[in-house]
């Protein structure tokens, strides 16, 4: 068989993850829990048409802003061309897209349906969810616990990380789609879920992890927790905190109240955790970070005490742990190092030592829950119940906002689906801007993930390190991380191989020695296709010249044997 050609997406695709036009794919797009178009973005950006990107990863993501500066860019971790020179920096070019674009035009509602949904929780994966829903034609009304919509980022998060204008700018976006918000309104306080589940006709449950974990030593009582911290701060408070803070827990969040704790005047910041060094759980940016801004890490090592006096902190007792195990009852056990006791003075403790659901507000018709008590869900993110779907940190315990907006995102098309009987593999984005089914784009078959080794013409790219985006160094709440600028961006888009989707270069076509290419001129940029099939040699030079792996090439039968 002559070549057949895996091809990039013509307009944005809001649902699919198989396209017949796209039988191969990257490693990055496949690992992105958002599901973001990351070689359509690079492509446009590197063209420098920034309002065009944005308009593609709106059509997966309405939170680019957030997941361009905080993903833990799972993308980048996967890169080919890390293998070659280094990672493709995809997550500041989403961030580029978010910034640098002109007004895009928001995509068009589709005709009201007159279904009602409820969506608990104004986070990541509920607004996500609402966004979708409504675009698709439904009248949706999310219900918010705190008096500002968004979630973590937008109380959790720091600003220096990720300002909280930016998540605002975001959210706004959202509520453009006419998505109506209930804020300061506790499902289960101030409304009950059966009200909810009566009075909808669907209810989407995104309520996130907003319980804090405590350690059961003694003193607890006289330790902040940390969300709770970062929470008040986020809000506007400047809590006291005197010289000395030492946070338990060695994770991001437990970073962020290092950083937050620094820039609240604290001189000396400890983080104490579980895990040895080299083997932490916050990201390498944190301990960088951590270095530099003299917080002092305590691998290895828990807290035994509290030490308080009337309320007032005045110390922790911390010691060494040798090795832990799980006992026969499955309880953790810490087996000290002998003489590894330590006491440390201070005048606030932090405990940053996980988060869990709160779900009391259920009731009788309670969803399945799974062993550690988030809603069971299946790949379509619908729960036990009829009409009820889950999503975000409630269903999978502590993730990311990429992994929530994904989650937001599949459960809106699969709450879509069992309100309309309308139920398509793929929704596309039509030239109204409205996203509309296009069962005709799908593929049978899951992408294959192209490897580096697949992509044979590599040599063709000279070898290069991505631009490096600005910093500030100031211990204030100003953004720590600048970003690129536009010619920066264009720059570093133009290092993507796109692995896996034709980029229109034309190699395979002046290296096919049979002649039977041709590069066609489309609107959509040049195009690769088999003018002469029957003259094809099947020599494959095409296949092995292709510097982005996007041929598939099968041998003809009587070649084989
Ligand atoms: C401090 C901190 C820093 C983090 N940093 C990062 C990071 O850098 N990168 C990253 O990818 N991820 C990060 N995460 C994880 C990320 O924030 C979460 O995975 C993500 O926010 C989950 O989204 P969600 O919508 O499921 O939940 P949430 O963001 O928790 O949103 C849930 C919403 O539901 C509301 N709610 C809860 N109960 C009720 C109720 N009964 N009634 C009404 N409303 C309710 C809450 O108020 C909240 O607004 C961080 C988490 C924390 C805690
Ligand atoms: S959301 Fe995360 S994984 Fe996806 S493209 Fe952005 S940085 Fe990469
Ligand atoms: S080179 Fe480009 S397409 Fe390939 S994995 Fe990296 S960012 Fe993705
Ligand atoms: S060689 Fe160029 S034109 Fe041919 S398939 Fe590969 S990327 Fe497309």
């Amino acid at each position: 068989m002559p070549p057949k050609y895996s091809r990039e997406i013509t307009r944005p695709i809001a649902l699919g993850d198989s396209l017949k036009d796209q039988f191969r794919t990257s490693p990055c797009e496949h690992a992105c829990p958002a599901g973001n178009p990351i070689q359509k973005m690079q492509a446009l950006i590197e063209q420098g048409d920034f309002a065009e990107a944005l308009r593609y990863l709106h059509a997966k993501n309405p939170f680019p802003g957030i997941t361009g500066r905080v993903c833990p860019h799972f993308c980048q971790d996967r890169c080919n061309r890390g293998r070659y020179d280094a990672c493709v920096n995809s997550r500041a070019l989403e961030r580029a897209a978010a910034d640098f674009a002109a007004e895009t035009p928001a995509f068009r509602r589709r005709p009201a349906t007159g279904k009602r949904v409820a969506v608990a929780g104004g986070g990541p994966a509920g607004l996500t969810a609402a966004y979708f829903l409504a675009l698709l034609g439904h009248d949706v009304t999310v219900y918010e616990a705190h008096p500002v919509l968004g979630g973590v980022p937008r109380y959790g998060v720091p600003d220096f990380r990720l300002p909280r204008d930016v998540v605002d700018r975001e959210v706004g976006r959202v509520l453009e789609t006419g998505v109506r918000a209930r804020v300061n309104t506790v499902i289960g306080r101030d409304v009950s879920f059966a009200d909810l589940r009566s009075a909808h006709d669907a209810v989407i449950i995104a309520t996130g992890t907003p319980r804090e974990n405590s350690l059961p030593v003694p003193g607890a009582e006289a330790a902040v927790k940390a969300v709770e911290f970062l929470r008040a701060v986020a809000l506007g408070e400047r809590p006291p905190m005197g010289d000395r803070v030492v946070i338990m827990g060695g994770g991001g969040v437990g970073f962020d109240c290092a950083f937050t704790a620094r820039r609240l005047g604290a001189s000396e910041v400890h983080v104490i955790c579980l895990e040895q060094a080299g083997a932490m759980r916050a990201p390498e940016e944190d301990l960088i970070q951590a270095r530099a801004e003299g917080v002092r890490i305590h691998n290895g090592c828990t807290l035994s005490s509290v030490r308080a006096r009337d309320g007032r902190v005045e110390g922790v007792d911390y010691y060494e742990v040798r090795e832990c195990r799980f006992d026969e009852r499955g309880s953790l056990e810490l087996v000290p190092v002998p003489g590894g006791e330590h006491t440390l003075a201070c005048d606030t403790v932090i405990f940053a030592v996980g988060l869990k659901t709160d779900l009391d507000f259920l009731g009788p018709d309670a969803p399945e829950l799974t062993p550690r008590c988030w809603i069971a869900v299946d790949e379509r993110q619908a729960s036990s119940v009829p009409g009820l779907f889950a999503a975000g940190d409630v269903a999978s315990g502590p993730a990311s906002v990429a992994a929530a907006i994904g989650s937001g995102r599949r459960a809106a098309f699969a709450a879509h689906a069992f309100l309309t009987g309308e139920d398509a593999p793929v929704y596309a984005v039509d030239d109204e801007g409205r996203i509309e089914p296009r069962p005709d784009l799908a593929g049978r078959d899951e992408p294959y993930v192209v490897p580096f080794e697949e992509i044979y013409g590599v040599a063709r790219y000279e070898k290069s390190e991505p631009p490096v985006p600005t910093r500030s160094d100031a211990l204030s709440f100003e953004e720590i991380n600048r970003g690129y600028d536009a010619d920066q961006a264009r720059t570093e888009a133009a290092r993507c191989f796109h692995c896996g989707h034709c980029k229109g270069c034309g190699v395979c076509v002046d290296d096919c020695p049979g002649y039977v290419l041709e590069l066609r001129h489309t609107d959509q940029g040049d195009r690769p296709v088999v003018a002469f099939g029957d003259e094809c040699w099947h020599c494959a030079n095409c296949r092995t010249s292709c510097p982005t792996g996007a041929i598939a090439f099968h041998f003809p039968l009587r070649m084989q044997v």
